[in-house]
């Protein structure tokens, strides 16, 4: 059976917002993150990062240092909780109206929300069911995402998400729940989570 999923957007939701972090040192953990992915393995649930990340299309550092700073999100997650993302997509694309420059990433992607790209591909390789699964993000355009593909999107209030309830940021959204952060988000599915199954 397809497995329910609880996709995270990173900047704003597990890490402090911090524009493009171009020191690796600079990623921080937001307080209580690391127990509140502990609890989501423990849940049983598949944990998986979605995050835009157009720095190598703009030319602001290379693919490799995305990857240093997934690798140290890894290792705070770990070493603070024993908590683990299940798998890690990120969308290194962006078009050149937007402000893509770097030839080797600039286009039109399907992966880069609130298009749908990354969480079909997860689907497929993660045999995940879309439509039971919770997409968390601080944005907008994290909860359009979760809405174009049948999730159920929370729109924290950390990062640029209280921005967003205000109105000064993005744009108008309807997320099926606000929480004040990732605790708090991850302590409404886990109730979401028990009442579909008994
Ligand atoms: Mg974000």
């Amino acid at each position: 059976m397809a497995k329910r999923a609880v996709f995270l957007d990173r900047d704003g939701v597990l890490n402090v917002e911090a524009g493009y972090i171009r020191n690796v040192e600079d990623l921080i953990l937001i307080p209580k993150v690391a127990q509140a992915v502990r609890k989501l393995n423990d849940l049983g649930l598949f944990c998986c990062l979605v995050s835009n990340q157009s720095g190598p299309a703009r030319n602001y550092y290379p693919i490799s240092h995305v990857e240093a700073l997934h690798e140290r999100l890894c290792k705070l997650l770990t070493e603070e909780a024993g908590a683990k993302l299940d798998a890690l997509y990120y969308c290194p694309y962006l078009s050149p109206p937007a402000g893509g420059i770097n030839p080797e990433f600039t286009g039109w992607s399907t992966w880069r929300k609130p298009n749908t790209g990354m969480l079909v591909a997860a689907a497929w390789e993660h045999d995940l069911d879309l439509k039971q699964s919770f997409m968390i993000g601080d944005k907008a355009t994290d909860v359009d995402m979760a809405h174009n593909a049948g999730l159920t999107g929370i729109l924290v209030t950390t990062g640029y998400g209280g921005k967003v309830l205000k109105g000064s940021y993005q744009h108008p959204t309807k997320p099926d729940y606000i929480a004040k952060d990732l605790s708090e988000a991850v302590t409404w599915i886990s109730k979401q989570t028990k009442k579909n199954t008994s």
